[in-house]
């Protein structure tokens, strides 16, 4: 089986106002320097393995801001090393980052699917959520890519952003549906308290907004109502936050769903080789600087053990609409673990008598109408 690669940026131009990712503001200066340990990694990690890779995923953080020859460059280092055929090269953008020069620079680079960060089409959302784009942003970068060529474009929207409401999300769903992009993903507004609006909602104050977040229940609401107008419009839901038009289902994205191994290279990327999982140091910096040295930049190295992969399999597969088929995953699991499967049966049964789950034969999936408390539901199933 091919491998995945996931290439990690963490750069951006601002800082979004609920992000708590491990990604900052810094001088250009420091882009090349990353680029080339990220490039030294790839080569280094390429000498023990003899694995193809099928789909690269270049993400962030803003991977848009970096040089194109930068971006061409990690490309090539991922050929030098790793044989091929591409089938799916995407790369992060954020709309305002996207010019005539860069997207044909992508195209010949080999990028061939592009992941626009939209979050919203209403400006005083975007501006209050720290974003630099506007509506009208989005609807420029998408035409530029698809007059390049590069017509795989994806776009996300984020349900629970301050001031929305259920008129503004229906709209945004709109103008989202008038591009018709290939993929869509919405996300439900997580806050996490390290982040700038986090830290508001717990101590108050309204410099962010966080006052007008919408409850949860709308925000369940929003997300109904964009699943239902997304299967209107022909969209196939393929997994919990995520829509493809018949066939364009993110297969990069697949792989972490089901199992399957991935590399991930730059500061904090993680990875999977089938029988344990590492990632990198978080901070740039020192990743680069471990790389040049020729050290290795891998920390939190451990293998799965037989419990972790059965919770992972249930977790990350139960994260697909069609579910998981339970008898080979059964049939495989180490005999020691007969003991968790009873109990897996028995919460199982209890689910479904609640209506959180579907078991149809052996294939259990969540309840169609449950997925906005998927979280709880592997909770209950897990825990
Ligand atoms: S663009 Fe993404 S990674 Fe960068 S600050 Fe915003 S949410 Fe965080």
């Amino acid at each position: 089986m091919p491998l995945g690669v996931y290439v990690q940026v963490p750069f951006c131009q601002t800082k979004c106002t609920y992000c708590n990712f491990h990604t900052g503001v810094v001088s250009r200066d420091r882009y090349r320097p990353y680029v080339d340990a990220v490039c030294r990694d790839i080569s280094d990690a390429s000498a023990s393995s003899t694995e193809s890779v099928d789909t690269v995923y270049v993400g962030g953080g803003t991977p848009s801001l970096l040089d194109t020859e930068d971006l061409a460059r990690l490309l090539h280092a991922l050929v030098r090393s790793f044989p091929g055929p591409r089938v799916e090269v995407t790369l992060e953008a954020d709309p305002e980052t996207v010019t005539p020069e860069r997207t044909a620079a992508w195209q010949r680079a080999g990028f061939n699917r592009i992941s626009l960060g939209a979050q919203s089409f209403q400006d005083v959302e975007l501006q209050n959520a720290g974003r630099l784009h506007r509506r009208e942003d989005i609807f420029r970068a998408v035409d530029l890519l698809r007059s390049a060529g590069l017509s795989n474009v994806s776009l996300d929207l984020i349900a629970g952003l301050p001031h929305q409401t259920r008129a503004s999300w229906e709209d945004s769903v709109s103008q989202l549906l008038r591009i018709y992009p290939d993929h869509v993903s919405v996300y439900m507004l997580e806050i996490d308290e390290g982040s700038r609006l986090g830290r508001e909602s717990l101590a108050g104050g309204s410099r962010y907004a966080a006052g007008a977040i919408p409850s949860d229940d709308d925000m369940a609401d929003f997300y109904e109502c964009a699943a239902r107008r997304l299967a209107d419009a022909g969209y196939h839901h393929y997994e919990i936050s995520n829509w493809g038009l018949p066939g364009r289902e993110s297969l990069h994205n697949l792989k972490y769903w089901r199992r399957e191994a991935y590399l991930g290279f730059g500061a904090g990327a993680h990875s999977f080789d089938g029988i344990a999982r590492w990632a990198n140091v978080h901070e740039p910096v020192r990743y680069t600087t471990l790389i040049e040295r020729g050290a290795t930049a891998r920390e939190q190295f451990e293998v799965v053990s037989p419990a972790q992969a059965l919770a992972e399999e249930f977790f990350l597969g139960l994260r697909q609409i069609e579910g998981i088929d339970i008898a080979p995953i059964e049939q495989r699991s180490d005999p020691s673990l007969g003991l968790r499967w009873e109990t897996l049966h028995q919460r199982i049964d209890t689910l479904q008598s609640h209506g959180l789950v579907k078991l149809e034969g052996t294939r259990l999936r969540i309840a169609p109408n449950r997925l906005t408390i998927s979280n709880e539901v592997f909770l209950e199933l897990l825990g």
